[in-house]
């Protein structure tokens, strides 16, 4: 009766045991093959017979031997919804593969329903297996096979081009079998969740968007400065318009720059935002200059529309203009602190004078009038010990006026850059405790 009763539950665990791989895993769930069995492959995905399981292990046994890099082989059902650059990491940060200190890990991860392989490359054999060779070494022989099925003569080809490479001046005695063993039959794959939307972000989209949004708000900038200048009256309201360093210069290239960092943070493409976020700016500031070229040029032939009967009226000329001028108002010319221009209609007569602020002085506390001067002289340079000491003196350029003032400050010492700490131990599993810097290649096969 007993007998029965745990036959009749066989179909039952068979059934269970089928459907174990199809959980949709995690990289907090994939087994540790060091621990589990002493071996370096975890075949979670189920796509491994023992024949290449056993042989996979015989690549990483000898490349660990030979040469103390440790290479891990994982395949998993799914990626459970990460992008296999994320899982790879966070498998690898966990098993912390290869030797402490010589980071001289390799990570060999693959999907099943995905049907992504990646190589995930420790810190210390980026030197040896870079981006591309990596790539490379996924593409020979290997995807071919994976992409007919036969997962574990794939990974076995892979594994083995991997160890080859990482050995280096050491030869491994990795032979492949005079017959390939049979293939594990795989579980059918099932509905995938689809992938979070940040391994997504591409990074020349992106640019282009930034770029593109920099790029419109400096044609916008561009549009306002010609309306300003079309509607200012006098030359040197419109010169004052048409020159000058434009803010909207400054901020197209700080945008440039967060937009760079925003961008590199998303992805691991450097150029793309690099040149990008260096093409917007430096158009925008081309633009502007070229901007202010026309409209200076425009300005030669301006005239001022007079008021009464909308005839082009004609500007005194410098030497009339003092003779018009006041006292205080030849002062304020002269110090740089106004700048005045005196129309006259040819038509009816009328005349106007335009007054027009300059920054080259400022309004005087006492008179009243833009002829105030300031020069700062250092008296103490600041150290990073102490502090410095500086004199501005305030004179006011009016005859008809004698302010002037003198003042000491105090400036601040300079700043010491700060020392970095160092970085924080991590645990170690049954692999050496090795790191990867996110350096690697991932293939769709
Ligand atoms: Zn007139
Ligand atoms: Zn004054």
């Amino acid at each position: 009766m007993r007998m029965y009763r745990t036959r009749s539950l066989l179909p039952f665990l068979a059934i269970a045991a089928l459907l174990l791989p199809l959980a949709a895993e995690s990289p907090d769930e994939v087994v540790n093959p060091r621990r589990a069995d002493n071996s370096f492959v975890s075949d979670g995905g189920g796509v491994l017979s023992p024949e290449y399981r056993a042989l996979i292990d015989g690549v990483c046994r000898e490349l660990q031997a030979k040469t103390t890099a440790e290479l891990a082989v994982v395949t998993v059902g799914d990626l459970g919804g990460l992008v296999i650059e994320e899982f790879a990491e966070k498998v690898f940060r966990r098993f912390g593969i290869g030797v402490k200190g010589k980071d001289n890990g390799l990570l060999l991860l693959c999907s099943r329903d995905e049907r992504l392989v990646r190589l995930e490359v420790g810190y210390g054999l980026e030197g040896d297996i870079p981006d591309a060779l990596a790539s490379r070494l996924l593409e020979r022989e290997a995807l071919a096979q994976l992409r007919d099925g036969r997962f574990g003569r794939g990974l076995f080809l892979a594994a083995r081009n991997v160890a080859i490479q990482a050995a280096g001046d050491v030869p491994l005695t990795i032979t492949e079998p005079t017959a390939w063993p049979a293939e594990a039959v795989p579980p059918k794959p099932k509905n995938l969740p689809q992938p979070k939307k940040k391994g997504k972000w591409d990074p020349l989209r992106s640019s282009l968007y930034f770029g593109g949004g920099i790029l419109a708000f400096a044609l916008l900038a561009i549009g306002l400065t010609m309306a300003r200048f079309n509607k200012a009256r006098g030359r040197a309201a419109r010169a004052r318009i048409a020159g000058g360093t434009p803010a909207s210069v400054i901020l197209a290239w700080i945008g440039g720059v967060i937009s760079f960092f925003l961008v590199l943070g998303f992805g691991k493409d450097f150029l793309t935002p690099f040149v990008a976020m260096l093409a917007a700016p430096g158009l925008a500031t081309f633009g502007r200059l070229f901007t202010g070229r026309v409209l200076k040029k425009r300005l030669d032939s301006y005239h001022l529309p007079c008021v009464k009967c909308g005839a082009a009226m004609d500007m005194a000329a410098d030497s009339e203009d003092d003779v018009m001028l006041s006292t205080e108002e030849a002062a304020e010319e002269k110090a740089g602190g106004m700048d005045y221009e005196f129309w006259r209609c040819p038509k009816c007569g009328a005349d106007e004078k335009l007054a027009v602020k300059l920054g080259k002085a400022s309004k005087c506390p006492q008179c009243g009038r833009r002829t105030l001067k300031s020069s700062t002289t250092t008296l103490l340079a600041a150290t990073r010990e102490q502090g410095g000491r500086t004199r501005t003196t305030e004179t006011c350029l009016n005859p008809k006026c004698n302010y002037a003032k003198t003042r000491e400050s105090s400036t601040p010492r300079l700043s010491t850059p700060s020392s970095s700490s160092a970085g924080s131990s991590r645990p170690s599993g049954s692999f050496g405790g090795g790191r990867s810097g996110g350096g690697g290649a991932s293939r769709k096969f």
